[in-house]
């Protein structure tokens, strides 16, 4: 499991993927995020911030990068 998780991790920074589209981060600004697993690891992810933006609960203050000028 540890080396799946590695791979993971790894092959998303690598690709800068979008965990919720599965489209690919290019020449965008991304927003990472860090997952604390329970066996301490830690798995990175990326993620469009609109993409982010639309699985928030309205209630959580967000502001995406895609709306920053
Ligand atoms: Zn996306």
């Amino acid at each position: 499991m540890e080396k799946i998780i590695k791979t993971v991790s790894e092959s998303l920074v690598t690709n800068h993927q979008c965990c919720f589209c599965g489209e690919s981060i290019e020449n965008e600004v991304l927003v990472a995020m860090t997952l604390k697993l329970n066996d301490g690891q830690l798995q990175s992810m990326s993620t469009h911030g609109l993409c982010l933006q639309k699985r928030l609960h309205p209630s959580v203050p967000f502001i995406a990068p895609e709306e920053v000028k």
